[in-house]
């Protein structure tokens, strides 16, 4: 079992509990307080994160309203054919023409 299969890093460039602190913009002490339900490494005592890990952190504690999801879905799918278009098709539409009638009588 590969318990790296998260990380695609090609290579080593690991963040100390300080520089990933920085670089999620949080405090060391959130990261120690939750180091267990963290993805990291651990060598004898030695934390350290790769940008994989720090990636997950973020996608973790990331809080997305529900409005932005919702604008993030795709487009509905079109009706199924055979189905009446919604809309009448752009090259049916034809300019009126009393506009121009009256506006030549106007001037003319
Ligand atoms: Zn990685």
């Amino acid at each position: 079992m590969n318990t790296r299969a998260h990380c695609h890093c090609d290579r080593v460039l690991n963040y100390s509990y300080d520089e990933a602190a920085e670089a999620l913009r949080c405090k060391r002490r959130f990261l120690e307080d939750r180091i267990r339900d963290l993805p990291h490494q651990k060598r004898g005592e030695s934390v350290s994160f790769c940008p994989c890990e720090l990636a997950l952190i973020q996608a973790k504690t990331s809080y997305v309203p529900a409005w932005v999801l919702e604008l993030s879905q795709p487009a509905p799918t079109p009706a199924p054919t055979g189905a009446t278009p919604a809309v009448t098709a752009l090259a049916s539409i034809r300019p009126s023409r009393g506009r121009k009638r009256q506006a030549a009588a106007a001037t003319g």
